[in-house]
């Protein structure tokens, strides 16, 4: 099977870990940080879904990341000691 001209250059874009769309260094797997930002916004349109926020539906409740970060800072604490 052959590929097209398209997807030669995307399977050579993945291989160089260099964005699909612009071909600068990808950050993701296949786009540069201004090329995945589009590409988020585009599925959060198209799939009706909404922004990460902290605390929302499904995700750790904000008490238990406020904890984490308690937890973090006292072990920081302890470790400078
Ligand atoms: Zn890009």
């Amino acid at each position: 099977m052959s590929l097209s001209r398209q997807q030669r250059y995307v399977k050579k874009m993945l291989k160089q870990k260099r964005c699909v769309s612009c071909g600068r260094p990808a950050v993701g797997a296949r786009y540069c940080q201004e090329h995945l930002n589009a590409d988020s916004a585009r599925k959060r349109e198209k799939l009706g879904l909404k922004k990460w926020r902290r605390g929302h539906r499904g995700r750790p409740t904000i008490a238990s990341l406020n904890r984490d970060e308690q937890r973090a800072e006292d072990y920081g604490a302890l470790g400078r000691k």
